[in-house]
């Protein structure tokens, strides 16, 4: 087995996706945590033995990204869907309600996953036609779906190199999300390092749209949607 460095304390910049001393480069635009880099690599060979190209859609994010998407949102630039991936209108919603309609797919920035460097969105493009845009769709990766194989090798190898997935069904709060996959390792002491005092100050010294109702919200908000996600299953082999 790998051995792991066990982090000492968690930088608080990189909770919040504002640090970037952590990461590794993958491609140009992709970037992972470095202490994932050899399992993540032996993945991507194990699953090439099985003829599935898997490759990252979106690895670490930051700060300022996830707050560009969340604005574009909150202000109606992109469009927010529901579960069935249906385009919800925002219209008639009040302000609460559309931060929770934004929240299923959209993390919070300073609250995203994908701030750590260790949780990533994945999709083989060899299983795919050549022009076919990636949706992110749960039906994608459904029985039904183009990514269909890579979801059925993902439930059945992904924890023998340390993964799982944090959304793999829904429990109220973000939708289940078959791209998300965690490496336990690191994931689970980013999570437990939560702080939501300095995310309240975070957010509060931000542009983010929706501020005040946000951070009237934060406790309910963590409740529902940080802080609940699914349990690691026991047979993910750490690294010892
Ligand atoms: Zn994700």
């Amino acid at each position: 087995m790998r051995t792991i460095n066990h982090i000492k304390s968690i930088n608080p910049t990189q909770l919040l996706g504002k640090n970037e001393e952590h990461l590794y480069y993958v491609s140009e635009r992709v970037a992972i945590h470095q202490e994932m880099k050899d399992a993540f690599d032996d993945m991507v060979n194990a699953a090439k033995a099985d003829a599935i190209e898997l490759t990252i859609a979106s690895g670490f994010r930051s700060f300022e990204r996830q707050l560009m998407l969340w604005n574009n949102k909150f202000s109606g630039k992109t469009s927010i869907k529901n579960r069935a991936g249906e385009v919800v209108s925002p219209e008639h919603l009040s302000p609460l309600e559309l931060i929770h309609n934004i929240l299923l797919y959209s993390a919070l920035p300073g609250a995203s996953r994908h701030h750590w460097g260790c949780d990533i969105d994945v999709y083989a493009p060899n299983l795919l036609a050549k022009d076919y845009q990636l949706q992110l769709e749960p039906w994608e990766y459904s029985e039904q779906g183009p990514l269909a194989k890579l979801s059925v090798w993902l439930a059945h190898h992904a924890h023998q190199f340390g993964f799982y997935f944090p959304y793999e069904s829904f429990q109220g709060g973000v939708a289940e999300e078959p791209w998300h996959i965690s490496y336990l390792p690191l994931a689970q002491q980013y999570q437990q390092a939560f702080d939501i005092e300095l995310l309240t100050l975070t957010l509060s010294n931000s542009s983010i749209l929706g501020k005040n109702v946000i951070i009237e919200n934060l406790d309910d908000i963590a409740k529902r949607y940080i802080n609940n996600v699914c349990a690691a299953p026991t047979n993910v082999i750490l690294p010892k």
